[in-house]
């Protein structure tokens, strides 16, 4: 069966980091009065390439539900064919995709959760953070504490990090971590890959929890994996070593 095509107009495009050419897309869906997702889910796009065949590719939705809008965040691939169609978009050009798809999503009940991403990876964490900690004051987090461990190559890379430090400054159960593979010259912060911060923060958590868990909870912390496989398959490896279940581990891949 046909999936519902639907269209979407660009209304912004901000370039995150010139280095990586990587680009912040907003859209506005035609003929929608709201687009209803989860966040952490994706849509996927669909075009024609020049040879006349249909091309379809995912891309984590970078927002949380916003009336009839969403956001994206997109790398530039060299010689790749959607990347550059989505980087090369004019605001008031357009988009088919279908969706919203994805089992990416924050589980229910809620719990303390590591959010762990690379690169574009920190697209679905946006959301995610959008959702629990909105700009309007209001707190979904149900006073659950939430780390973003977010690893790059180098600084310009680290998109969004206004946002997050803003979020870090004005909520008290939001930690934000970014480390750098690759640091230049003069940069302070940490250095190193995300799964050697992973591994401290899920060992310090351990260490201060009630060895009686309340009745009914299963699990008392997630980890959230979003980005290329070999990071992926590193932090699970990483957690399932230290004692972590297989359920405890919510990932998505890009490749
Ligand atoms: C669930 C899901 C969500 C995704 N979300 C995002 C997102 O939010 N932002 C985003 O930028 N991408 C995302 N991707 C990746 C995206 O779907 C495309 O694979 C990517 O944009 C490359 O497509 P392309 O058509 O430009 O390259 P293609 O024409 O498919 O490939 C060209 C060449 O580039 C290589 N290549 C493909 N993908 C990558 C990559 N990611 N990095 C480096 N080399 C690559 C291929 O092996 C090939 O050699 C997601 C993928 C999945 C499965």
């Amino acid at each position: 069966m046909a999936r519902q095509l639907y269209t979407a107009r660009l209304t912004r495009r901000l370039l995150l980091s010139e280095r990586a050419a990587c680009f912040h897309l907003e859209f506005t869906i035609d003929g929608m009065e709201r687009f209803d997702f989860e966040p952490g889910q994706f849509i996927s796009a669909v075009a024609h390439d020049p040879t006349g065949k249909q091309q379809t590719r995912a891309y984590s939705i970078a927002s949380a539900p916003r009336a009839n809008q969403f956001d994206i965040c997109v790398n530039r691939v060299e010689g790749g064919f959607f990347s550059n169609l989505l980087c090369d978009l004019e605001v008031g050009q357009s988009l088919e995709f279908h969706g919203p798809h994805g089992l990416f999503l924050l589980r229910a009940p809620l719990t303390d959760s590591i959010f762990i991403a690379t690169g574009t990876g920190i697209a679905p964490m946006r959301g995610f953070v959008e959702h629990l900690f909105p700009d309007n004051g209001e707190d979904r987090s149900q006073g659950r504490k939430f780390w973003l461990v977010y690893g790059t190559r180098h600084e310009s890379e680290l998109y969004y990090e206004d946002y997050f430090e803003r979020i870090a400054a004005t909520r008290r159960n939001f930690f934000y971590y970014k480390t750098l593979s690759r640091p230049q010259n003069g940069w302070l912060g940490r250095h190193g890959y995300v799964q050697e911060f992973v591994g401290q923060i899920a060992g310090e958590h351990a260490s201060v929890q009630d060895p009686r868990p309340v009745q009914g909870a299963v699990y008392d912390i997630h980890a959230y994996i979003c980005g290329l496989n070999e990071m992926v398959s590193a932090n699970r490896e990483c957690l399932t070593t230290i004692g972590w279940q297989r359920k405890q581990i919510i990932f998505e891949r890009y490749d």
